[in-house]
């Protein structure tokens, strides 16, 4: 196990949150947030010791470790620490560090510590989307809709899987990097592979369900997250293999299914997208009491996607053809920024590593256990 010290580590870690938020000098480790978090348990305790990691300065130790994407943020840790060290919000910023050592690239820790860097590839990238469809859109039709002619579907679905290529190899190369650091560099217990088959199950299951979120107390959240995932999750299945059946410019009847799974969609993802930017107007609960710029830019980009794409979608029920191709194109500008930077670089990463951590969490479980009945024998 490597204890190379890092004095510079709460210096660093202080850059990927908002000014004032880590306060991790402030505690003295009595322990009341281990205590009071309702996701901790005896044989893994948590979030006492990666405050005091970062406070010894063991980076390395706490690259290894995966605790911060245990907490679900229900705040109660903070509520009852004595010190104001800001518990709840420490784990949301090693969040955002270890996002940035698990990316290779060194975009998330551009993105998480430049305001200027983050906006400037958004605004960039939007940019390219309208230059490309300024050069490149098919032909203006003006007496009827016609988007696929302005924007034929078979274009746009080839660059939507060449997108959808992207977003996967940076997603995995960095699940691999983090694996190699909490699995292989971060467990002291030999783990036989046919335990990583036999629980990789729960790779879906905890993806999809976020079941240990609704051990918290806080069920709206969960059952608000979990309908915001399902939306997502449709609209991404309709984007990369139903995008001829969804992008046509048949009007179908009101009962056809293409329209009640985009309606069930642009429902839940509209208001998921508004509430976690309202919560974080209001601030009346802990999660959203302090908000780094990355916390906005995601609800904001799936906000504005949302509704474009209502836009785009009446526009067209309305027959306004130039109204449709250019709500068509700012919809694309949002979209395409969205999931090239925030999903394999931003705040949408943590929906997969969530769920690989606590995967990986429970493999190391069942391996430690099989360890220490071998032992036993
Ligand atoms: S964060 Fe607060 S509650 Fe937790 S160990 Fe430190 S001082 Fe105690
Ligand atoms: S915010 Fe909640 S889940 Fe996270 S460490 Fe604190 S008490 Fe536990």
């Amino acid at each position: 196990m490597n204890n190379r010290v890092n004095p510079e580590l709460l210096i660093d870690l202080k850059r990927y949150g908002e000014e004032g938020a880590v306060n991790i000098e402030a505690c003295f480790n009595c322990g009341t947030c281990t205590a009071m978090c309702p996701l901790t348990s005896d044989d893994h305790p948590f979030p006492r010791n990666t405050l005091r990691l970062v406070q010894m300065g063991l980076q390395d130790r706490l690259l290894q470790n995966i605790d911060p994407w245990l907490c679900y943020y229900c705040g109660d840790c903070t509520e009852t620490c004595p010190r104001g060290a800001e518990p709840a919000e420490a784990q949301m910023t090693l969040r955002r560090w270890l996002t940035a050592q698990y990316d290779w690239t060194g975009l998330a820790r551009k993105f998480y510590t430049s305001k200027v860097w983050e906006i400037g590839s958004i605004l960039l990238v939007a940019g390219l989307v309208v230059l490309g469809f300024v050069l490149f859109h098919g032909p203006v039709v003006t007496d009827q809709v016609e988007l696929n002619t302005f924007a034929p579907v078979e274009v746009i679905h080839v660059l939507d899987w060449t997108m959808a290529g992207f977003l996967l190899f940076f997603l995995m190369t960095n699940v691999i990097r983090m694996y190699i650091f909490t699995m292989r560099r971060g467990s002291q217990t030999r783990i036989p592979r046919s335990l990583y088959l036999r629980e990789l199950w729960n790779l879906p299951y905890q993806f999809a369900t976020q079941k240990r979120w609704s051990a918290c107390e806080d069920r709206p959240s969960w059952l608000s997250h979990a309908f915001l995932v399902s939306g997502y999750v449709l609209m991404l299945i309709i984007i990369v293999f139903f995008l001829r059946w969804f992008q046509t410019d048949n009007i179908y009847p009101i009962w056809h299914p293409q329209r009640w799974l985009g309606y069930y969609a642009t429902v839940v993802l509209l208001y998921g997208a508004g509430r976690a930017i309202w919560g974080r107007l209001k601030k009346a609960r802990q999660m959203h009491r302090f908000s780094h710029l990355s916390d906005w830019i995601f609800p904001i980009l799936l906000f504005g996607v949302t509704l474009t794409g209502i836009f785009v979608h009446s526009f067209r029920y309305l027959g306004l053809p130039l109204a449709t191709y250019i709500t068509y194109v700012i919809h694309m500008a949002l979209l395409v920024p969205m999931l090239v930077l925030e999903v394999p670089f931003g705040k949408w990463s943590h929906l997969a590593y969530r769920p690989v951590a606590i995967y990986f969490q429970v493999v190391k479980q069942k391996a430690s256990l099989v360890e220490s009945e071998l032992s036993l024998a």
